[in-house]
């Protein structure tokens, strides 16, 4: 199948095949159709390279309104580096949708330039644990309108310890949203979020 046919649209394909994407990966043929069908809650396991940043990121990407300036969307990842990967990859995505502003923001800088980005507006939030709590006392990041969550690297989330940090975040967004969490391995400690946090999920193993 191509990414037209899994229901991409037209300048996110655009984007993508620019990138060097011909066809979609195993991991990006299940997930994509379902969360922009009538899809829920996902648990993929999946390991980098199996092409799982494009697998929510381009359904994420497609369901938030460039036109609406709040929050829609929620990413988060244990490390810096990968937050920066991850916002990069989704501004690669949507280079040619107008209007729609990725933000990551992450431990070890400035918060004084995330805290001015995000008063920009960004419909997308990519983050860490830790550095998202305090951007979240501070007011500045507003997750009242959020309607999508993914978790990547969930299991390395949990491995680093953030897991209160995790749930302090789940109570700062609404419940009507989904939620998708990708991993690397199954375990309890993931077992227990999935049930705290998920609802009626599909799992998907790659
Ligand atoms: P990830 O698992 O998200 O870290 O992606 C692994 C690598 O595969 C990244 O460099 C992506 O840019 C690339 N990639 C993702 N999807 C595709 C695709 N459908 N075709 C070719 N390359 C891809």
């Amino acid at each position: 199948k191509t990414f037209e046919e899994l229901g991409v649209s037209e300048p996110i394909c655009r984007a993508i095949q620019e990138l060097g994407f011909e066809q979609p990966m195993p991991v990006q043929e299940e997930v994509i159709p379902y969360l922009l069908g009538n899809g829920n809650d996902v648990i993929a396991l999946a390991q980098t390279g199996t092409g799982k940043t494009a697998a929510y990121g381009i359904p994420v990407l497609q369901k938030v309104n460039p036109e609406e300036k709040h929050t829609q969307a929620l990413i988060l990842s244990p490390t810096r580096e990968l937050c920066l990967q991850i916002a990069d990859d989704l501004a690669d995505f949507s280079k040619y949708v107008s209007g729609l502003h990725v933000v990551p923001v992450y431990g070890g800088a400035s918060i004084e330039m995330q805290i001015r980005q995000l008063r920009k507006g960004a419909q997308i939030i990519v983050a860490t644990p830790g550095r998202l709590i305090d951007l979240m006392k501070r007011g500045v990041a507003q997750l009242d309108a959020v309607n999508n969550v993914v978790l990547d690297e969930a299991d390395e989330m949990l491995n680093m310890g953030f897991t209160e940090s995790i749930n302090a975040i789940f109570e700062g967004v609404p419940t009507n949203r989904n939620t998708l969490l990708f991993s690397a391995t199954m375990s309890r400690e993931i077992e227990k979020i999935a049930k705290n946090y998920l609802n009626n999920y599909k799992e998907i193993v790659v």
